[in-house]
């Protein structure tokens, strides 16, 4: 069992004074498997202050970036002490197979944090010759202050870690909040803070639901908001920053289009399926969920979608054979049966899944396939976050790029040929913030993020870190030697 009593807000471990609960329950055997307290506003707002004073600090505002940047790799050698635990610490809250979030959760934020602590070494004031010639201007990179983290529960600790590095690595202290779903692995990143030395309020971790995210985004402490999660959410948010004249970055939900060519390998494009389009269940954001076939491979594609469908291994998550876990809530489960109802009355002729698998207990689906989808369907035009592929056939790869196109969403992709440069061709065509040619997996040194409903702003790559620095302009009349 996993009791918490208290939040790390100030450095502290603290209990919220109001004494409400969060109940933490598996998604594999529907039991209770640990218990969180709840924050208040009270405890946001002395997250906020601890932040706002880690700012003003000689401790960790007044650090040179190669200081910060030494603290930041001490940070990210505990973190790889515990790789397992935190993996694990996923795995049994959301139903992520446990050799995903291994990769993921327990060793991709130790990497990230690596990379932002190299690159924020780098000197934050650099001097430019006047245009006019009458002197030097001093362009300082600053922090951009107290930043609000909100993030889901699909990898709670690669997401929170996509914010978390490059916002310390600027310089900025950070007040985040965990889905309710994943907040054990939050409170276990910030004992690893505790644990490498992290000042006090640099990382504050708070509890909560939507009342309190919401209350900690307006907060008139927050300087800045980094989201990932929902469509909706995140218009909300959106729109409360726009009001507040408060930067955001906004990653959002996806429907993501998978171009299969006509000269592509089946074989080797529904392997590559299996990650592309199905990776953590079908929890995440950017997965290639509509596959778009040559209308000539169009039942070929299906038969070979569906063969794979049921090979996988549905079942216990932290049993590393295991393909595809449970989902992560009883709620979630409901919402992808739903569309699964949907797509049966829709037309489209369901090739394989649709039901349960026969386990007794816990949230799990089969690997859904659909074929002969019609792209203005509601299953393929709404984000459905489960195992279900939808194919749609296309006539020539002009019309395959216009289906893939013709979508509010637009975060990945990925294009499915034997030729990498006709890929690359038909990717330029694409629409969205990124698209993978034969694979698709995120690089750490490359921006990632989404265009129209998907997202605004960039994370990841130098793009990542800028958006946690604000830019000042120090005007000299005349040079000076230091
Ligand atoms: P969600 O939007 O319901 O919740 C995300 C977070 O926001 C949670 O911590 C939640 O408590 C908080 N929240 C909810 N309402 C809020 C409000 N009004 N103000 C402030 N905070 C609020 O999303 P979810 O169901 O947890 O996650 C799934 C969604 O996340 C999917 O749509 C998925 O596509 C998206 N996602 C996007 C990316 C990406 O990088 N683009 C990555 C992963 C997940």
């Amino acid at each position: 069992m996993h009791e918490h009593e208290a939040l790390y807000i100030d450095g502290a471990w603290v209990r919220p004074v109001g004494g409400a609960t969060l109940a933490v329950v598996s998604p594999d055997t529907e039991e209770r498997i640990g218990t969180v307290p709840l924050a208040g506003e009270s405890e946001v707002d002395a997250a906020v202050a601890a932040a706002g004073r880690a700012l003003r600090s000689a401790e960790w505002g007044g650090l040179t970036p190669e200081a910060r940047s030494g603290l930041l790799m001490a940070f990210a050698e505990e973190l790889g002490k515990n790789v397992a635990q935190r993996a694990e610490l996923t795995t049994i809250q959301n139903g992520m197979p446990i050799t995903v979030a291994t990769a993921a959760e327990g060793a991709g934020p130790v990497g990230i944090l690596q990379y932002y602590a190299a690159l924020g070494a780098a000197p934050a004031e650099e001097r430019r010759p006047r245009l006019d010639g009458q002197g030097v201007t001093v362009v300082r990179k600053e922090p951009v202050g107290v930043v609000a983290l909100v993030v889901p529960w699909n990898f709670p600790q690669v997401l929170t870690m996509f914010k978390l590095a490059p916002a310390l690595a600027a310089g900025c202290a950070v007040v985040l909040k965990p889905s309710p779903e994943t907040t054990l692995d939050a409170l276990e990143l910030a004992a690893t803070a505790e644990r490498a030395g992290l000042p006090a309020g640099v990382l504050n971790v708070i509890s909560g639901g939507a009342d309190i995210g919401e209350y900690l985004v307006t907060h008139p402490g927050v300087r800045k908001v980094a989201f990932t999660g929902s469509t909706p959410v995140g218009r909300k948010i959106g729109e409360a920053c726009g009001r507040l004249l408060r930067p955001v970055t906004l990653e959002l939900g996806g429907k993501s289009a998978a171009i299969v060519l006509d000269d592509a390998d089946l074989a080797a494009t529904v392997q590559g399926l299996a990650t592309a389009s199905l990776l953590n269940n079908g929890q995440t954001c950017y997965l290639s969920t509509r596959i778009l076939a040559p209308r000539s491979r169009h039942d070929e594609v299906v038969a070979a979608l569906s063969g794979l469908a049921s090979a996988l291994t549905v079942g216990d998550p932290l049993d590393p054979g295991t393909h595809i876990g449970p989902l992560v809530s009883d709620k979630q489960r409901r919402k992808v049966e739903e569309y699964v109802a949907v797509g049966r009355e829709s037309g489209a002729t369901l090739a394989a899944g649709g039901g349960r698998p026969g386990r007794d207990r816990g949230w799990y689906v089969q690997p859904t396939v659909f074929g002969g989808v019609d792209n203005g369907s509601r299953i393929a035009r709404e984000e459905i976050f489960g195992p279900v592929l939808t194919v749609i056939p296309y006539g020539d790869v002009d019309e395959a790029v216009s289906i893939a196109n013709d979508s509010d969403y637009g975060l990945g992709g990925t294009i499915w040929t034997s030729d990498v440069e006709k890929g690359l061709d038909v990717a330029r065509r694409v629409e969205t913030g990124s698209v993978g040619v034969n694979f698709y997996d995120l690089d750490l040194g490359a921006p990632f993020g989404g265009v129209k409903a998907s997202g605004v702003g960039r994370e990841l790559g130098p793009e990542g870190l800028a958006a946690y620095q604000q830019l000042k302009s120090v005007y000299l009349g005349q040079e000076i030697s230091a």
